[in-house]
């Protein structure tokens, strides 16, 4: 199975914030977000065996891990190793993913506790399809990367889908770490015009920022 690194850390974004986790953030994406973090350099992508996963592990052991968790890239390009993974991971499993792929999720989505999902505009039709495979599970939140001059009909599209889906289920409107090709923030004017425009049609709307970014851990 393709990997870049697993690594012991604290959840850095969303409700699960601060949570001890360990991460198993798997190789590669299926699109190209002008903020990511995480691009493929093949250089980085190690070939790694499930006993190469349990050596890792072991130190964290007697940690209270929350959860582990699996992310990218996207990690639903890997649900053959996600399956064989799932049975010698000692803790409950927490998804990242960007919501693009719901014929993968289908496949392993039992295996999993909590689910992190992205909206990322443009591809409304498929984040429409993954939710609608997530209807009435727990634990499940959707996140929108907040820009600078964020365009309002993407975040409407969400904030209504949502509305009309389970408006309980958490909005984390996260107000972009500029990287890459993203140099600006978002500014505290973006932010309450997403808030106030998302809370006419939700109860529950988060504008959490990256901590991890913050204290300097991964
Ligand atoms: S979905 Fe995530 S990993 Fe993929 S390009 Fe976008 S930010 Fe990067």
């Amino acid at each position: 199975m393709y990997v870049k690194e697993l690594f012991y850390s604290f959840q850095g974004e969303g409700p699960w914030i601060g949570y001890p986790q360990i991460f198993i953030r798997f190789y590669g994406c299926n699109i190209h977000c002008s903020y990511c973090d995480e691009p493929d350099y093949a250089k980085d992508r190690k070939n790694v065996s499930l006993d190469w996963v349990q050596e890792q592990i072991r130190p964290f052991l007697d940690k209270p891990i929350h959860s582990i968790s699996i992310t990218g890239g996207e990690p639903l390009l890997h649900t053959a190793a996600i399956k064989e993974l799932a049975p010698i991971l000692p803790f409950p499993l927490y998804l990242e993913t960007n919501g693009l792929l719901p014929d993968k999720l289908l496949e392993v989505i039992d295996l999993f506790t909590y689910f992190s999902v992205d909206y990322k505009p443009g591809f409304e039709t498929e984040f429409s399809a993954f939710m609608e495979i997530l209807r009435g599970r727990p634990n499940v939140y959707v996140k929108y990367i907040l820009m600078k001059d964020f365009p309002k009909k993407d975040l409407e599209f969400v904030a209504q889908f949502l509305s009309s889906f389970d408006n309980k289920v958490p909005l984390v409107l996260q107000p972009v770490t500029p990287f890459a090709n993203v140099y600006e923030k978002a500014t505290v004017d973006d932010v309450y015009r997403a808030f106030d425009l998302c809370s006419k049609y939700l109860k529950d709307v988060r504008v959490i920022a990256q901590t991890h970014k913050f204290i300097g851990v991964r």
